[in-house]
């Protein structure tokens, strides 16, 4: 085991300290980091154990994340309400089309009937 130093050795043998020579009554950032990176590798172990252990029951491996899907739902429901306007739309354009189409042909007719 490295110590930081001959102090940082005689705190860690007495049990008073830590490798970075720091006693326990004070605040060490290095052993933060150290429990931090720790937890980090700990948690990638559990979810490649997780994840191993779906495949083998059968399950997706790698599950879809759940905000990703919340939010797909959100951008879905929001392409449906355009489509339902953009369908009223085209329907309100049709039926002016249709009224004109009609319109005109009314005056066709009513050409033709003062030609003749
Ligand atoms: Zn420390």
């Amino acid at each position: 085991m490295e110590y930081a130093s001959d102090e940082a050795r005689r705190l860690v043998q007495t049990m008073r300290g830590c490798h970075h020579g720091r006693t326990w009554a004070v605040y060490c950032r290095d052993c933060e980091i150290v429990g931090l990176r720790q937890t980090y590798a700990d948690s990638i172990r559990r979810a490649r154990n997780a994840e191993r252990r779906l495949l083998a029951m059968g399950e997706v491996g790698n599950p879809p994340d759940v905000r990703a899907d919340v939010r797909a739902a959100d951008e879905i429901e929001r392409l449906r309400a355009e489509l339902a306007e953009l369908r009223r739309f085209r329907k309100a354009i049709m039926d002016y089309d249709s009224n004109l189409y009609d319109a005109l042909a009314d005056s066709d007719a009513a050409h033709k009937g003062e030609g003749e």
